[in-house]
């Protein structure tokens, strides 16, 4: 028989009577993530998903993929086997013998789904560590404190071995959280952040904001390259790239200095706000951090919200940037975000930008500004990038 992976719900089990929406929003993307491995049967059992292997698959590939999908918060791989005392002995024995030998210390575990089997779960653990024991003489027998526990489960179709699961990536299903756009630009925090809000379930959009000829291809192409080091935490990313050198140059041309990076990141927000209200989404997110830089004091960040009715995400606003480079490090970005290549946000940076700025003098200085105008023409001369894994 082939391995099979098991999958054990985390938050999702806590939803009451959504528990079956979550369940079945996890079993989708489960199954849309898995199938570049074979195809495979996806159902679930008391707060287990099982991820059966149907014909040749790659069950490593498909056990790893798993590990990225919101909403697992514990992973196995189990090996089933005929509901035979000898036969889920020597399954234990060969499929868990090398953690058996390197352990000290083990116990068995036993579930009994299948009523009918004519061991109760003591005692079919009894027996079977007692044969384990007999096996593998270097191995104590410690039921208050093993160091490997093998666990049986006896289900309807077969008998399911396994050793300790492994932690997966927890959070809730992707597609459960709704729906918004995040701003992806070149840095550390904002694929940070991106991943942050899918892990409570956000689908996301994400946008980027280029300033050719200041911004080069290599920084659109190091963005893109983050949203596709996203995938397998996110799912497929759709990146809308905004040109953003008309706005750029009117706003120097127009405004005192001192707010240039304000008044932009003004209109970072309403291109934003007007992608998020034509793709139905209902949040914006951002990787700002209170005080990281001068545009994230508390008056920055009003001025910049001020221009848009959605709630601004900002899943990194009291982190340390060490504990964000960690984050950035565990889910594959950090590298990419590193490479050192020009933002929109670095072209015309003031000398001495405005910390405490208000916002009713921002919107005056805005006045010199064609607004709606240099909002439609990024709008229109958008592109559209789909990225995959
Ligand atoms: P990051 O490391 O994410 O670039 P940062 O610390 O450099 O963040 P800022 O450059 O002020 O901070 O940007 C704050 C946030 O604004 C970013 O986290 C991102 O969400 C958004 N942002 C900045 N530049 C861009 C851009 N070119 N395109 C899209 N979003 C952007
Ligand atoms: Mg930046």
């Amino acid at each position: 028989m082939q391995e099979i992976i098991l999958c054990k719900l985390g938050e999702v089990v806590l939803k009451g009577l959504n528990r079956r929406s979550f369940e079945m929003k996890l079993m989708s993307n489960i199954r849309r993530r898995t199938q570049r491995f074979g195809k495979f049967k996806v159902y679930s059992r008391q707060s287990t998903i099982y991820v059966e292997p149907v014909g040749e698959c790659d069950v490593t590939g498909a056990y790893e993929a798993c590990k990225q999908i919101f909403g697992i918060i514990a992973i196995a791989r189990a090996l089933p086997c005929e509901k035979r005392i000898m036969a889920i002995f020597d399954t234990a024995r060969t499929y868990l013998g090398d953690a058996l030998r390197a352990a000290k210390s083990f116990k068995v575990e036993s579930k009994r789904a299948d009523k009918t089997f004519p061991l109760g779960s003591i005692q079919l653990s009894q027996q079977i560590g007692g044969m384990l024991n007999e096996a593998f003489p270097n191995v104590k027998v410690d039921v208050h404190n093993p160091e490997l526990t093998v666990y049986i489960e006896i289900r309807e179709d077969a008998a399911y071995i396994h050793g300790p699961a492994e932690s997966a990536a927890g959070g809730l299903p992707i597609g459960m959280g709704g729906q918004a756009v995040s701003l992806l630009s070149g840095g550390i925090d904002s694929p940070v952040s991106s991943y942050m809000m899918a892990k409570r379930g956000v689908q996301l959009e994400m946008i980027h904001f280029a300033s050719p000829p200041y911004t080069s291809q290599m920084a659109r192409d190091k963005v893109l390259q983050l949203a596709k080091e996203l995938t397998p935490w996110c799912g497929r990313l759709t990146v809308y790239i905004i040109p953003f050198t008309e706005i750029q140059e009117e706003i120097r041309r127009n405004c005192p200095e001192d707010h240039f990076t304000l008044i932009m990141r003004r209109f970072m927000m309403r291109l934003a706000d007007r992608l998020a209200k034509e793709l139905h989404c209902k949040a914006l997110v951002t990787g700002e951090c209170l005080g990281q830089v001068a545009s994230q004091t508390m008056q920055a960040l009003r001025v910049s919200e001020d221009v848009t009715d959605l709630p601004v995400l900002r899943p990194l606003i009291g982190m340390d940037k060490e504990e964000i480079v960690r984050v950035a490090r565990h889910i594959g970005t950090f590298d990419t975000s590193i490479l050192p290549y020009e933002d929109c946000c670095t072209v015309f940076t003031p000398r001495h930008p405005k910390t405490k700025p208000v916002v009713e003098e921002v919107r005056e200085m805005e006045q010199a500004l064609d607004i709606e105008g240099l909002i439609d023409r990024a709008m229109a001369a958008r592109e559209m990038v789909k990225v995959r894994m």
